[in-house]
């Protein structure tokens, strides 16, 4: 069956008889995100409401006032999801989300262009495309494409969006002779029955059930994002075209001036800035570890030199980093002394890393009790526990074990 939209898809408004509304639990698809469902699948006698098909995206829109969620096409009929249900026999009135249908129309004839300019003039066939929620791209039989190609098939385009081409739909039978001339790129096997062709005057013939511009003027532009490797052997050409040329255009907008605010510099100079500031941290990262190291040498040295030996240290430094309390275990490991350290993850403040060292009795005694405290996550090795704690908040707990332990000792 040929749909009201497919004879014209620039219709906004339509009546239509309810045919049959039926309960149903399939789950909504919207650019490839399933969302589960419930309520009705009504079928009307015609619709202007295009079923999800050759790649385009089901429209939304309204029966009366009914919002209509997703379209999909079942053999020869369209359902359309809705939450509650419609009289059968009833007149609706059919309304269409033109925005987001008009969108949907720019991308997938602006992909009819880009695949018959890749094909024709580069040799480069198209394989399958995807129609995405922000960007869409075509699959190229290719296992790399040039840089030059795409800055060349994108002014071609271009140009060929400026002469305002014409683009025409003609149904044919099957056995027309001049369905052998049109590609059957994209068709979904549902819509076989449907002998549509979507013609841009002089540059491609097509078999195709989706939407179209009536001339190419209506793209208004096309942008190529970049070529990317995709499924094995191909390459996928991410575009956008007209109206999302300037949506994401804006959002880069929004982008730059949000860095300009951080970076308090005009946008030319951001990459210059953001390579100065990473080089400042590496180097503040190599001092900071520097000190580090000659803080831990100095604790160590400090508790070596005490009058009178401790049995136990506890050390809880935020900020300290795996390397300096590895020094201090190292600096102090056979000493005699059970030591405690920890410290926070830099960007989980609650969590953090610890460390257990000291006389294998007083290792019995507390590991257990003090990983149960800091929901500990790791084993003692060789008389060492090095591990992480899933929630300091315990941490003064913990200290009070400790310091228990060992005053009960004396
Ligand atoms: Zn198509």
């Amino acid at each position: 069956m040929v749909f009201k939209c497919q004879e014209n898809s620039f219709l906004k408004q339509f009546e239509s008889k309810v045919l049959r509304c039926e309960e149903t639990k399939e789950p909504i698809v919207e650019y490839g995100k399933v969302s589960p469902f419930e309520g009705f699948q009504v079928v009307l006698e015609d619709t202007i409401l295009f079923p999800a098909g050759g790649g385009q995206p089901h429209d939304t829109g309204y029966l009366n006032d009914e919002p209509v969620l997703q379209v999909l096409r079942k053999g020869s009929e369209a359902l359309h999801f809705v939450k509650e249900p419609l009289e059968v026999g009833s007149m609706v009135s059919q309304r269409i989300n033109w925005e987001r249908r008009f969108d949907h129309m720019q991308q997938h004839s602006g992909q009819h262009l880009l695949s018959a300019i890749l094909e024709n003039e580069y040799n480069l066939p198209t394989t399958s495309w995807w129609l995405g929620a922000d960007e869409s791209f075509v699959e190229l039989d290719s296992v790399k494409v040039a840089d030059d190609v795409v800055q060349r098939v994108e002014d071609r385009c271009n140009d060929l969006i400026r002469q305002a081409l014409p683009v025409t739909v003609k149904f044919c039978k099957a056995d027309d002779p001049d369905l052998n001339e049109a590609h059957t790129r994209g068709l979904p096997k549902d819509c076989t029955e449907i002998l549509r062709v979507i013609n841009i005057k002089g540059v491609d013939e097509n078999m195709c059930c989706g939407t179209h511009v009536s001339n190419l003027s209506q793209l208004q532009v096309i942008k190529l994002l970049g070529a990317e490797p995709g499924k094995k052997g191909k390459t996928n050409l991410r575009f956008l075209i007209g109206n999302r040329v300037t949506k994401t255009l804006q959002t880069m907008l929004e982008r730059e001036k949000a860095l300009t605010g951080l970076l308090k510099n005009e946008p030319s100079k951001h990459e210059d800035l953001v390579q100065k500031l990473q080089k400042n941290l590496k180097l503040t990262n190599k001092n900071l570890q520097n000190t580090l190291n000659e803080l831990a040498q100095y604790e160590i040295e400090k508790i070596k030199n005490m009058a009178e030996k401790p049995k136990y240290v506890f050390m809880f430094k935020k900020e300290a980093t795996p390397d300096f309390n590895r020094a201090i275990c190292k600096g102090l490991d056979g000493e005699g002394i059970f030591l405690f350290l920890a410290s926070e993850e830099p960007d989980k403040p609650k969590e953090g890393q610890i460390m257990i060292q000291g006389p294998e009795a007083h290792c019995n005694a507390l590991g257990s009790q003090i990983t149960e405290v800091l929901k500990g996550k790791g084993a003692f090795k060789n008389g060492k526990f090095q591990g992480k704690a899933g929630d300091l908040s315990g941490i003064n707990k913990c200290k009070k074990l400790i310091e228990d332990y060992f005053n009960n000792l004396q």
